[in-house]
């Protein structure tokens, strides 16, 4: 952080003022490092380096100024003492768990994940002797039941993907602190602008820098942020030398999309929730879910947990009585509906500038089984929206015209 900057200032401010390093050119844009290693100035200098004796940059697997330009910016915005960048929010959350657990170690976490996420558990952590224990995301009996016994770590979402549940984020902080866990929250579908989970009881919060701090769809990139014990702790050591690290390239465009993080995010929030509210209303539509509808389920949860709804709406279609949710002529209206779509393409990333549409059921959630699809809400119906920075009423028509053919 810079010196001389006031105390106390905002994230809207923080996010243009943090993590500036001026070279000797004084540049008024952040310069970008793309260097692999660094000089020396004597021999002696490269032995306490090695030594630890003095905190200097020595090879970009470890440490980069535009790498630590970006992570001083997500910290300062998430308020949090820490934060270390990850090659893509993949590694980030990989990192945020493999780095604390062990053989014998357990692992309570929601059964609503990101796909990669869930993957990641069965095929790795699973043979690696980590015991796993999956909670139903919104039932507050079954997270009670599951912290009664000690945990090393809990790992959850909120809102979840695509269904958008919203889990109860101080209650569980407050269990897993009792069983001895830390909770780790995936904070991708809220954003850091929407909510702040570490100011809810989280001791770490990932991110997927991907989607909404690029927010122009154009590169890769995680962060773990936290405590400096954790962060700065087991964390960094095992990025250091496992290598997720992220390029400083890609780490220089996630910097400038700090910058325009909020705005962003409360533009997109805003025309998301204004569409949530028209497409409850609409005859083709059974079910919009938006965190800030009243319909939500845990929609006072929402309220009290999140400054913004996030920029997703998960819509399920009204195909017609007597067609079945899971099958194929329902996939079929979603099909019409998602290729009739001009404003909203056809991508599985989330948080762009450009509208997309995602088709959860043969896409992002293919690896689930029919019945883990079914348990958490998603059919074949199931359609979700990521808005962007379009106008809204240009969205509105899209949407109109494309519902039509359901
Ligand atoms: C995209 C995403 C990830 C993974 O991020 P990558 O940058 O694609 O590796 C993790 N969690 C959530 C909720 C995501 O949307």
């Amino acid at each position: 952080m810079n010196e001389e900057l006031p105390r106390d200032l905002r994230p809207d401010t923080l996010a243009v003022h943090t993590g500036i390093h001026r070279s000797e050119a004084n540049e008024m844009s952040e310069g970008m490092f793309l260097t692999q290693g660094y000089a020396y100035d004597s021999a002696e200098q490269a032995r306490d380096a090695f030594a630890g004796e003095i905190d200097i940059y020595m090879y970009s697997r470890y440490a980069n100024p535009t790498v630590t330009a970006f992570e001083e910016r997500l910290a300062a915005i998430e308020g949090a003492e820490s934060c270390f960048a990850t090659s893509t929010g993949m590694a980030a959350v990989f990192v945020s768990l493999a780095s604390i657990l062990g053989q014998g170690d357990r692992l309570v976490a929601s059964k609503s994940l990101f796909g990669s996420t869930l993957q990641t558990f069965a095929n790795f952590f699973d043979k690696w002797g980590i015991e796993i224990d999956y909670v139903d995301a919104t039932d507050p009996a079954a997270w009670e039941s599951a912290l009664a016994t000690p945990a090393k770590a809990v790992f959850i979402e909120s809102p979840t993907n695509p269904m958008q549940d919203v889990l109860d984020i101080p209650r569980i902080a407050d269990l897993s602190h009792a069983a001895g866990a830390l909770l780790i929250v995936d904070n991708v579908f809220a954003t850091a602008i929407g909510q702040k989970p570490a100011q809810l009881g989280a001791d770490a919060v990932v991110y997927s820098a991907t989607k909404h701090i690029d927010g122009q769809g154009r590169v890769l990139g995680g962060a773990i942020v936290g405590s400096s014990e954790y962060v700065d702790g087991p964390v960094k050591l095992m990025i250091r030398n496992m290598g997720a690290t992220i390029s400083p390239f890609n780490a220089w465009v996630l910097l400038k999309g700090l910058e325009t993080l909020s705005v962003r995010v409360r533009h997109q929030a805003a025309s998301a929730l204004s569409l949530a509210q028209w497409l409850e209303a609409h005859p083709k539509v059974s079910v919009a879910r938006y965190p800030l509808l009243p319909s939500h389920p845990q929609h006072e949860l929402a309220a009290a947990q999140m400054t913004l709804g996030g920029t997703l709406v998960t819509l399920d279609l009204a195909v017609g009585d007597g067609v079945d949710v899971a099958g194929p002529e329902a996939q079929a209206a979603a099909f019409r509906f998602m290729n009739a779509l001009r404003l909203f393409t056809c991508s599985n990333n989330l948080g762009d500038a450009k509208s997309i549409s995602t088709h959860p059921a043969t896409t992002t959630h293919n690896k689930m089984s029919p019945e883990g699809r079914a348990e958490v809400g998603i059919s074949e119906t199931t359609v979700r929206l990521s808005i962007g920075l379009e106008d809204v009423e240009d969205l509105r028509a899209d949407l109109d015209q494309a519902l039509a053919l359901v």
